[in-house]
């Protein structure tokens, strides 16, 4: 067995890891990081970038979004059901977090919204290549660096898979190397941040009822089974809901041209399969809104519907919402899209010739869709008196042939799960700390209630960052 001594071990070299090591070194504490990839930066090396709020450059935008009022908005948000405390706190630090990450060379692009409704406090990181997705890997390179030079040590390619408690208290971690050999670690303080078990296909059949691959497309990265949250229940943490962070996505989208989704996921006629409308569509652009309406319907599937009026205006003129995820208007692929899911044989894209075939091929009641789509072409000739859209966004379904296509549930990964207090030290059912036993990221992430909180985006990987700098910020202090 291989041997090492630190003072805080911290398990994995996420977004919240790399933060948590940052922080507790540059407090003065010896730190070593384990992490089972080859690679650091878990899940943040796909993202864009954190929260912010009451940052410098919502003050050059004149954005008037103060602590208080994000604080308001977010409890209101989640009926009060999430810890005030760690809310308070972290809002509190993330502007200065964002002055940290500068602090270490990490650039911003500027505050954005995600979609209009949302106030403006994702900090995307700024890269040599423009706004886009994996932004965010820039800043991982930055943390990783600072940590290198506070001399915090890393092993990759090694998972943790226990904590080791006596009398009480954490006084060490037990992990495998990548040549299968066993490491103990002997420490003061772990801090688990393993990112949930957003891969773990049976775990999150069992505690949400998704079955993934099936009424759930997840995205999370591999490797991501839980591991953490069995180490910290199993240390005596106590166990509280785990959730997936939902998304939503048309199905087998990401293996066809960017046009396909783009398309589909405009707020065009959506329907269930009893040929129902199912919300305002202009709602559509919340993500997670929209994953919860999928989640109601029967099947947990819903059918995006364009007529070839509304595809040759989305081509000729661009979409009519874009946004940081989707930025490019442009859909004049759209049927090259359409053509590689046919080669591909993907059985979750439809064309027929009236609304009754449509149905028909979709698996959707006929009657109920035939009236829906009179009903709603009525609606664009006059007012959405079912569910309010606005009329800029009514588009008549008129002209063969039509195209449907399954939008389904998605997950970015699980939040939450580890009991954490406002200092990240993990607690019992008594709600005690476990001494030297410390959670952050998306393993302690219990903040949201029900549904991720996109008003505010940026929301994930700003709590994984703050919650790993207090982590770390508390194991040093108790190390002390
Ligand atoms: C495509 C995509 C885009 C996203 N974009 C954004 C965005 O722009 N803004 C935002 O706020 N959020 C975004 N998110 C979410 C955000 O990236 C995550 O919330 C955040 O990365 C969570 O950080 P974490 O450190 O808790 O976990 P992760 O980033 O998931 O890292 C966990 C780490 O733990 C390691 N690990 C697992 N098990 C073990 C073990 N036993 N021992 C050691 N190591 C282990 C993993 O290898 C991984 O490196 C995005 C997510 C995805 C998938």
């Amino acid at each position: 067995m291989r041997m090492y001594d630190t003072q805080v071990a911290v398990i994995a070299a996420g977004p919240a890891g790399l933060s948590a090591a940052v922080q507790a070194a540059e407090r003065g504490a010896r730190v070593l990081v384990c992490e089972k990839a080859a690679a650091v930066g878990g899940a943040a090396n796909m993202g864009m970038g954190p929260l912010g709020i009451g940052t410098r450059y919502q003050r050059q935008q004149m954005v008037d979004l103060t602590v208080e009022k994000a604080f308001n908005m977010f409890m209101e948000y989640t009926h009060y059901n999430v810890d005030a405390r760690l809310i308070r706190r972290y809002f509190a630090q993330s502007a200065e977090t964002i002055e940290w990450l500068e602090g270490m060379g990490v650039e911003f692009e500027g505050a954005f919204r995600y979609f209009p409704k949302a106030e403006p406090t994702w900090h995307i990181v700024k890269t040599d290549h423009g706004i886009g997705p994996r932004a965010a890997s820039f800043m991982v390179k930055a943390l990783y660096a600072r940590a290198l030079d506070l001399g915090v040590q890393f092993l990759l390619e090694t998972p943790a898979k226990k904590i080791v408690i006596e009398d009480g208290k954490v006084v060490g971690v037990l992990a495998v190397d990548a040549s299968g050999e066993d490491v103990r670690i002997n420490c003061q303080a772990a801090i688990i941040a393993t990112g949930g078990a957003g891969a773990n296909k049976q775990f999150i059949l069992e505690e949400t009822g998704y079955r993934h691959g099936e009424d759930l497309f997840s995205f999370a990265i591999p490797g991501l089974m839980g591991d953490g949250l069995r180490m910290a229940w199993e240390a005596g943490a106590e166990r509280l809901r785990v959730r997936v962070e939902l998304a939503a996505e048309v199905e087998n989208g990401i293996y066809l041209t960017g046009s396909v989704a783009n398309v589909f996921m405009q707020p065009n006629l959506l329907v269930n399969r009893q040929g129902k409308r199912v919300m305002n569509e202009e709602h559509m652009q919340n993500t997670t809104f929209l994953a919860n309406v999928i989640s109601h319907q029967k099947d947990k599937v819903c059918f995006s519907i364009v007529d070839t009026s509304i595809i040759h205006s989305y081509i000729a003129h661009g979409v009519d919402v874009t946004s940081l995820v989707r930025t490019n208007p442009d859909v004049s692929d759209f049927y090259d899209g359409l053509r590689m899911a046919k080669e591909n044989g993907y059985h979750t894209f439809f064309k027929a010739d009236t609304i009754a075939e449509l149905a028909r091929e979709m698996g959707v009641n006929e009657e109920n869709l035939i009236q829906t789509v009179a009903d709603y072409n009525d609606a664009c000739d006059s007012l959405d008196g079912e569910f309010f859209k606005d009329a800029r966004l009514l588009r008549p379904l008129v002209r063969p042939p039509f195209y449907g296509a399954q939008v389904r549930a998605a997950g970015y990964g699980t939040v939450g799960g580890i009991r954490i207090n406002e200092n990240c030290e993990a607690c019992g059912k008594n709600f005690e700390p476990v001494p030297g036993l410390y959670a952050a990221g998306a393993d302690a992430c219990n903040i949201y209630d029900d549904s991720y909180m996109f008003l505010l985006p940026g929301n994930s990987m700003g709590f994984a960052v703050n919650s790993g700098r207090i982590a770390g910020m508390s194991a040093a202090a108790y190390v002390r």
